[in-house]
């Protein structure tokens, strides 16, 4: 390799493949309500029947971690959420965590619970979505990443039926989820009534906490919110 060569390389090693930045409220999870800055990773090799991110599988630029960072603090937001697709599927994702968490955002990373998450920064709080049943992506569950779970972060079931709610049911139950993290359950909008859902946790007194997506109601989930 010659000398000219090693700051290419350099550089690609600093680069992450991004669909979207933007800043909007968190729509989710424990974070609800608080000012954010989203940083959108390109790519996901799940293909969940409700996914409402497809145009994150694909496309993207490549932008410098520094170049990220710059934009995020444009906003002067306190949270930072790094989502995707599935964020993990990039093995830079890890440097973006750290280098975020080392300049005092709070950050927190959605993922499919799909990769290995034993990597990510601990400052990071992780909301872990385990796929149930009819998303028909239940067996890319990797359950060793609940060994990893820690008090703030998050487990989130999204829930397409009755029997989809019961495979949950069971799921916090048998990994004791309630006494080590924060479990959630939300419909898929469109398929479960969330009064259903809502009434089934509390004639089960589930030990969990229903959800539905703010930024849905509020925007009807288009993109850039
Ligand atoms: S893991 Fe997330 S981004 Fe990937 S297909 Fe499922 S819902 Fe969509």
């Amino acid at each position: 390799m010659s000398d000219a060569a090693l700051p290419d390389a350099a550089d690609a090693a600093q680069r992450l493949r991004i669909t979207e930045i933007f800043h909007s409220l968190q729509g989710e999870a424990d974070a609800i309500g608080w000012r954010t800055v989203f940083v959108r990773l390109t790519g996901c090799p799940l293909r969940c029947v409700w996914c409402d991110t497809t145009y994150s599988f694909h496309g993207g630029e490549w932008r410098d971690i520094d170049a990220i960072l710059a934009e995020v603090a444009s906003y002067g937001a306190r949270h930072v959420c790094v989502t995707g697709g599935e964020p993990l599927s990039q093995k830079r994702c890890l440097i973006l965590l750290e280098r975020l968490c080392d300049a005092g955002y709070e950050v927190s990373l959605e993922t499919s619970g799909a990769l290995d998450v034993s990597q990510v920064d601990a400052r990071v709080r992780k909301v872990l979505d385990l796929k149930a049943p009819d998303s028909g992506e239940s067996a890319r569950n990797l359950w060793s990443n609940l060994e990893h779970l820690q008090a703030a972060d998050q487990v989130k079931f999204v829930l397409a039926s009755r029997a989809d709610y019961d495979w949950a049911r069971d799921v916090v139950a048998s990994h004791d989820l309630a006494a080590r993290c924060m479990p959630m359950f939300s419909p898929v909008q469109g398929t479960l009534a969330p009064r259903e859902l809502a009434d089934w946790i509390v004639a089960d007194r589930l030990p969990v906490r229903f959800q539905m997506q703010l930024h849905k109601l509020l925007w009807n989930d288009s993109p850039g919110h």
